[in-house]
């Protein structure tokens, strides 16, 4: 393994899941839903199958149907205009499109500035390009997590090619507010910085929060690269479908990475997404509602067992500390808690530069059946 890559080792999901399948745990570490997305999309899969849609490769930009079903939900939601043709690339997952960014973007030796903890193919990525991350952490505040708009600002050096930016967040559950994105657009216009912004988690946002794209606020629709994946709006985390909207110019960067990495991908998975995205708005207030008794159920379990709960905004992960239980150090408790109560965690830590800054804190996944949820609850009382 080369320099760029010896520091990563195997990603933690794999690493906890695999713990999961040899000690029977209930898996609430890797974040994927334990019930499949809609009958009818599945349907429109089988039938692209049938049809011969997509078996052979699909046009290096994804299938035109899924790029206009890419714009219109753009539009429909958020009163953002893309074209088909020019602004929306189709990608392998969100995965790729933040690696095709990054790699189309990067110059060698270029800072990025991501926030910690940070989703953990982010650090990968800026290094495979030869960049450097530059970490800005969010802290603990009121019972979740904050940025710090003023250390955000000092982050910013000549070097600063690119924000790497990410709500609603993954693992903390923040979604920042709009009074965030607005000084963090300010601060990308003022600086002249690209904007790469992965809100996967777009439609699961909670309470009184509010998902606002970066891409609509002034100055940001020509710098900023907005990443959405059907794996988390339509619980298909194996299809591998994601997609990218941008400016022209930063559309044709991405894809010039993109095709010498997968070049195409999920033919018939394209054409079942784009029916996916022209559901009606009932689907996607369905999925909410329901995750969100889901963060309910799973947040009030932990409170109970002892832990501290961050109770989160946004995405299907709740962040807790466990130093309530007497516990200090996430990793050796996640590594310990499949044979002490028969549950997999991931440990925070492993998204931070700075490991100590997120050593007591232990994310679990709530995207499962509540039968599920409730036992993992039951189980992690006998934990404290
Ligand atoms: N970004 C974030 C923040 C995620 O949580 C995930 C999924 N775990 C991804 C990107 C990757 O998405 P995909 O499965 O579409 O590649
Ligand atoms: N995004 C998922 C998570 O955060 C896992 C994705 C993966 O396994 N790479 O749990």
């Amino acid at each position: 393994l080369n320099r760029r890559l010896a520091e990563f080792g195997t990603t933690i999901f794999a690493e906890m899941s695999a713990l999961a399948l040899s000690t029977g745990a209930i898996n609430l570490g890797q974040g994927f839903p334990d019930t499949d997305g809609p009958e009818e999309v599945r349907e429109a899969a089988v039938r692209a199958l049938r049809d011969g849609l997509g078996n052979q490769y699909p046009p290096g930009p994804g299938v035109p149907e899924l790029r206009t079903a890419v714009a219109a939900h753009q539009q429909r939601r958020y009163g953002l205009s893309y074209d088909p043709d020019r602004e929306v690339l189709v990608t392998a997952g969100a995965t790729e499109a933040i690696a095709a960014s990054l790699l189309a973007l990067l110059e060698p030796g270029d800072e990025v500035i991501a926030f910690e903890p940070y989703y953990d193919s982010y650090a990968a990525c800026i290094a495979m390009a030869g960049g450097t991350r530059v970490p800005v952490t969010l802290r603990p505040h009121e019972g979740s997590f904050r940025l710090d708009l003023d250390e955000l600002r000092d982050a910013v050096t000549d070097r600063t090619r690119l924000l790497l930016i990410n709500t609603p967040h993954n693992p903390t559950g923040t979604v920042l507010t709009r009074a965030e994105l607005a000084a963090i657009a300010e601060l990308a216009v003022e600086r002249d910085l690209l904007v790469v912004t992965d809100e996967v988690y777009e439609h699961l946002v909670f309470d009184d929060a509010e998902h606002v794209p970066l891409a609509t606020f002034p100055g940001m629709r020509e710098r900023t690269v907005t990443i959405g994946s059907a794996g988390k709006t339509f619980s298909f985390t194996g299809w591998k479908v994601g997609w990218v909207t941008a400016a022209p110019e930063l559309v044709t960067a991405v894809r010039s990475a993109k095709q010498y990495l997968t070049y195409v991908a999920s033919g018939p998975f394209q054409y079942a997404v784009a029916e996916a995205l022209a559901l009606p708005e009932s689907y996607f207030t369905a999925f909410r509602d329901d995750m969100l008794v889901k963060r309910n159920l799973l947040a009030a379990g932990l409170e109970e067992a002892g832990f501290r709960v961050f109770r989160p905004s946004g995405t299907y992960f709740v962040t807790t500390d466990i130093r309530p239980l007497g516990e200090t150090d996430g990793f050796a408790f996640c590594r310990a808690l499949p044979e002490r109560a028969g549950v997999v965690a991931i440990p925070n830590a492993v998204f931070y530069d700075h490991r100590e800054e997120g050593a007591p804190f232990v994310r679990f996944a709530f995207c499962k059946r509540t039968g599920v949820l409730e036992e993992a609850v039951r189980r992690l009382k006998g934990v404290g």
